[in-house]
């Protein structure tokens, strides 16, 4: 059979696309993908059919409620340091609200594009004194899930020599990339609970997507169709918490204006100039 890439597994359309069309889409993606998930949802079926209606329903709110609790546990469980760089970033977004945030890549959108966005911000967090760094995730495709890549903002703290490094990320479009639209209302209704400009150390967000790619499993199994490949835990994982590259935002230099600048300093900076916002990025390993 020919195979499909799926480019841009997370969007709108692909959702609309596979609305009702199930079937179609286990043979475009193989979403039998050698784990037993079709040999349990048979289990399954057939255990849904033996057993009451009722004793299901009970069974399903149950789950619910707990996910609900376990979310507001960790959404809660927020530090001074978080509260911190989550404050920097509301300021540092309504002042580049304030002055009109402007593309400056070749695709220029209206009110600045996610890439332009995360740039400007990133410069801004810098110059308050965070250690701000562009990160670029990207993962091969496996037997499970299709290959992809992410861009997000993180946060390096190192304030506390005990603790060591504490990584933060940034993510402005956090709900967003949770959102299913042949999702149940109980998925639906977690989902609004989550933020849309989500900053949260990594090992918060490692507990977060777990609870969210859970509910996404089970709203997908009470409305028997199959989860994408994309929405999967380890998809989601590799998005935020696996191998990246890093990168510093150029900070525009002092004085900086739109009249082309000749090279000063460094070939270094004279590079980033060059290119912003287009970055350099170096690789990081994770454990
Ligand atoms: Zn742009």
């Amino acid at each position: 059979m020919e195979k499909i890439p799926v480019a841009r597994q997370n969007s709108e359309e692909i959702d609309k696309f596979l609305d009702g069309a199930a079937s179609f889409a286990d043979m475009m993606f193989g979403f039998f993908d050698g784990s037993n998930e079709s040999e349990e949802s048979l289990r399954d079926f057939v255990d849904r059919d033996e057993s009451a209606n009722g004793d299901e329903d009970e069974q399903n709110k149950i789950f619910w409620e707990a996910q609900e609790e376990l979310l507001q546990a960790t959404l809660h469980r927020t530090t001074s340091l978080e509260s911190r760089i989550r404050q920097a970033t509301k300021e540092a977004l309504s002042e580049l609200k304030v002055i009109g945030m402007q593309c400056a890549c070749r695709r220029p959108v209206a009110g600045g594009c996610r890439n332009c966005l995360q740039t400007a911000l990133s410069i801004r967090l810098q110059n308050v004194g965070l250690n701000c760094y562009i990160c670029k995730s990207k993962w091969r495709s496996s037997s499970e899930i299709p290959s992809g890549e992410h861009t997000y903002i993180e946060v390096l703290d190192k304030s506390n020599p005990k603790k060591g490094e504490v990584r933060v990320i940034i993510e402005l479009n956090f709900r967003a990339e949770f959102e299913m639209a042949r999702a149940n209302e109980d998925y639906n209704k977690l989902i609004a609970q989550i933020p849309e400009l989500l900053v949260i150390k990594a090992e918060r967000l490692k507990a977060l997507i777990k609870i969210l790619c859970g509910a996404a499993k089970k709203s997908m199994k009470e409305k028997k169709m199959h989860l994408a490949p994309w929405r999967k835990h380890k998809y989601m994982q590799a998005k935020w918490l696996g191998t990246y590259e890093r990168a510093t935002p150029a900070p525009l230099p002092v004085g900086y204006s739109d009249r082309p600048q000749k090279p000063k300093a460094s070939m270094l900076t004279f590079d980033l100039l060059e290119k912003l916002p287009g970055l350099h990025y170096t690789a990081v390993e994770v454990v």
